[in-house]
């Protein structure tokens, strides 16, 4: 039997990094991660400068920088109603969504993670890998019950923290429910190396034919690329050569540079997931609270769920390391705070999915309209502001019902 003042399920950045704060702050920390090596899964490698704003308060941005982030400041939304000179004369620059921040920060996941979990190991956390959770207890008297190899340990805690990711075992132990949207696109991921003529500052979108795409550098010539397709085309990349025809359908009209991704090679594998955002009403129950993917996900279409995750981390970890009360009533402004948070972000992912992830005449009509009708009215535009500076940065009419019919040009607004 083993005691500490918090168990910690799951490693990856969300786990890990609340580890690393907590054992900073004096606490007994278990951490335990499932798998025995961090690998490419295709998940986030963009963190938004509201995200970034988070990490600094959490105390990790040199860390991360030290472990090759990476700092993208030039943003151009590229679309084939336009030209790509139209599209490059509205060059976005992205240092000026949170104070001393240079744009987004990438940095590879699978490294990210090894990052954090080494440096909670460092910090003075009992990180442990490889092991298997049996037994999850909650309540008045918390613990876990896990094995490694074939050596069963009985460990308790004063709470324990479910960081185990979408498919959260704690979360099921609590009894919380997960509620999840209705699916509206696929969106699939690819690492591609060789992209040494696609500006390493520069992240581009776009949206073309029956084909919505992503880029963000990632240094050294690697760019991670995402692609959205139709709901109807389940099997468009499935097979050997997938990968390969992922990368060929980069090639557009609207965006002359993307024939550098397309020359480029597959450097992990392709994953495809359905869009979705999940959420929950409240991520705790006595003895058990809930963080990052755990607690409900935005959809990947705004690349927002590692600053979510960091912002939970810098808010429990606030709880947990500066006061003994760790009741319910101690989480509540958490989830208040986190319930608000993600139905902004559900929001304008839903927005950005509409315009970026819909094909077809009609769509792109739309889209033409929305460009001219932002130019005239930057009220339309304020979604962007949301994703790069924080949900809270738009006024609450923005997320309002009426403004959706509004902003999607929905013929009763
Ligand atoms: C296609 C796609 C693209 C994305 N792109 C972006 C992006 O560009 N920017 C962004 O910010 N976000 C993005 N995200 C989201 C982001 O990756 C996640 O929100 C983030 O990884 C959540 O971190 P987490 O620590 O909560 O969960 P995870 O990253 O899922 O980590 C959970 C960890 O728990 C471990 N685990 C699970 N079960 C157990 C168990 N029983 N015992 C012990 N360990 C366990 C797992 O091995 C894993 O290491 C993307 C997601 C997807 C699907």
């Amino acid at each position: 039997m083993a005691d500490y003042d918090v168990i910690i399920v799951g490693g990856g950045i969300g786990g890990s990094a609340l580890a690393n704060v907590l054992a900073r702050a004096g606490r007994s920390v278990l951490l335990l991660e499932a798998s025995e090596e961090y690998i490419d899964r295709v998940r986030g490698e963009w963190i938004a400068p509201w995200g970034v704003t988070e990490v600094r308060r959490v105390g990790l941005y040199d860390l991360l920088i030290a472990a090759g982030g990476h700092h993208v400041t030039r943003h151009i939304t590229y679309d084939e109603t336009r030209t790509p000179d139209e599209s490059e004369a509205r060059a976005l620059p992205l240092n000026i969504f949170a104070p001393d921040v240079a744009g987004p920060l990438c940095l590879g996941h699978p490294h990210h993670c090894q990052t954090l979990f080494d440096a909670a190991r460092a910090a003075g956390a009992d990180a442990r890998r490889g092991v298997q959770v049996a037994d999850i207890r909650l309540g008045a008297d918390p613990g876990v019950t896990f094995l490694e190899g074939d050596c069963e340990t009985r460990a308790s805690a004063r709470i324990v923290v479910g960081a185990d990711g979408r498919t959260s075992g704690v979360r099921e132990s609590a009894g919380i429910v997960l509620h999840q949207d209705t699916p509206h696109h696929w969106f699939a991921g690819l690492l591609v190396e060789g992209c040494d003529g696609w500006d390493p500052h520069l992240q581009g979108i776009g949206t073309e034919g029956d084909f919505g795409f992503l880029a963000f550098p990632q240094g050294g010539g690697r760019v991670r690329v995402y692609g959205g397709y139709a709901l109807d085309q389940a099997q468009r990349f499935r097979g050997p050569d997938g990968a390969r025809r992922f990368l060929d359908a980069f090639a557009l009209t609207c965006s002359p540079a993307n024939r550098h991704l397309v020359a480029g090679r597959p450097a992990g594998p392709l994953h495809s997931y359905i869009n979705a955002d999940a959420w929950t009403a409240e991520p705790f129950v006595p003895g058990c609270v809930l963080i990052g993917d755990a607690a409900g996900w935005n959809d990947p279409i705004i690349g927002l769920g590692l600053s979510i995750t960091y912002r939970d981390v810098r808010i429990v970890s606030d709880i947990l390391a500066a006061s003994e009360d760790w009741s319910p009533a101690a989480f509540a402004p958490y989830a208040e705070e986190r319930a608000e948070r993600m139905r902004r972000l559900r929001f304008a992912a839903s927005i950005q999915s509409a315009f970026d992830m819909e094909f077809g005449p009609q769509a792109r009509e739309r889209r033409r309209r929305h460009f001219e009708a932002m130019a005239a009215d930057p009220s339309l535009g304020l979604n962007g502001l949301a994703v790069m500076a924080g949900p809270e940065a738009a006024p609450a009419e923005y997320f309002t019902e009426a403004n959706r019919a509004r902003i999607l040009m929905h013929e009763e607004a």
